[in-house]
């Protein structure tokens, strides 16, 4: 080969290179993934990771906040958001009505209490009361369902309301509810501004219990896997690296929620381990069917993805 030529090649060679390297690293590097959310306490993993991606090279997580469940879940089915931090329970029934998603990982461990007024001793003195829970579709509801099932009683024993959360604390002072069960921090602050006492908490009623997920849309994942699989490895390990100072940290900067009303909620609530296994799944389908919240939930196999 002439020196000429030899250099052509090179040329080529070193072209192609850069060639291939800026076609495929675009769509790696500086996709923003949509996550719709809540300010909920429920939904720390997420803005942890979210701000750890934010100071580094890559993968970015662009929070699209919303002000209600049904608004959230109209984003998610319409996919107009990649995923969302968002109750399981209304993840499934989204998926049961044909919506293309997936459970990836949950959205915290335990973390719920039953908040009633301080006249109320136990789960029989709420026989004839008003009750608020968020929405059909949740652990609150299974939590209600639970509570009073320690005392021999059914949702028909009392009067269940659905209440937007950030409302429940100043129902319950006014007497309009006898109350409630919701995501945090809405529990801690009805505790903390003493018109309310927490009657059970989760653990007490269900082990292990389940209650957001954090779901990734079925194109998203198909169309992304790299990037799929990088948020979910890098959403477990903020949740593992959540301790109780970096967790109110973090809820000071997206909830607009006073110190005292986090340092009662985050008591109740932990971020490690957020892989959703097939027991823990299973048990809440159970407690879905067995409280009538829907008949044919999804099967672990079809709605849970652990394999990213
Ligand atoms: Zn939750």
């Amino acid at each position: 080969m002439e020196k000429k030529e030899k250099w052509s090649v090179l040329l080529i060679a070193a072209l192609t290179a850069v060639f291939l390297t800026s076609c495929s690293t675009p769509t790696k590097q500086q996709k923003s993934v949509k996550i719709a959310y809540l300010p909920i306490t429920h939904a720390l993993a997420v803005f942890e990771e979210a701000e750890e991606l934010a100071a580094e090279d890559g993968l970015k997580i662009e929070l699209v906040k919303y002000g209600s469940w049904p608004e959230l879940l109209d984003a998610l089915n319409a996919g107009r958001v990649d995923g969302a931090s968002v109750l399981i329970e209304l993840a499934m029934k989204s998926k049961q009505e044909g919506i293309g998603i997936k459970a990836v990982a949950l959205g915290h461990r335990d973390g719920n209490v039953v908040v009633v007024s301080n006249d109320i001793q136990s789960a029989a003195d709420l026989k004839g009361k008003t009750f608020a829970i968020p929405h059909r579709q949740s652990s609150h509801n299974i939590l209600l369902n639970d509570t009073l099932a320690t005392a021999g009683l059914t949702v028909s024993d009392v009067s269940v309301t659905e209440l937007p959360p950030p409302e429940m604390p100043s129902a319950l002072a006014s007497r309009q509810i006898d109350g409630y069960c919701v995501a945090e921090p809405f529990g801690a602050m009805g505790v903390a501004l003493g018109v309310g006492k927490v009657l059970f908490d989760s653990k007490e009623l269900w082990q292990d219990s389940l209650c957001c997920g954090l779901v990734l849309t079925d194109k998203f994942i198909a169309e992304e896997p790299e990037n799929a699989r990088e948020l979910v490895s890098r959403y477990k390990a903020a949740g593992n690296a959540l301790n109780k100072e970096k967790a109110v940290e973090i809820a000071k900067k997206y909830l607009n929620q006073k110190e005292g009303v986090l340092d009662i909620s985050l008591q109740w609530i932990s971020f490690n381990n957020l892989d959703i296994t097939e027991d823990t799944y299973n048990a809440l389908v159970e407690r879905v069917k067995k409280y009538g919240l829907s008949e044919n939930p999804p099967g672990y196999a079809d709605f849970v993805k652990n394999d990213l």
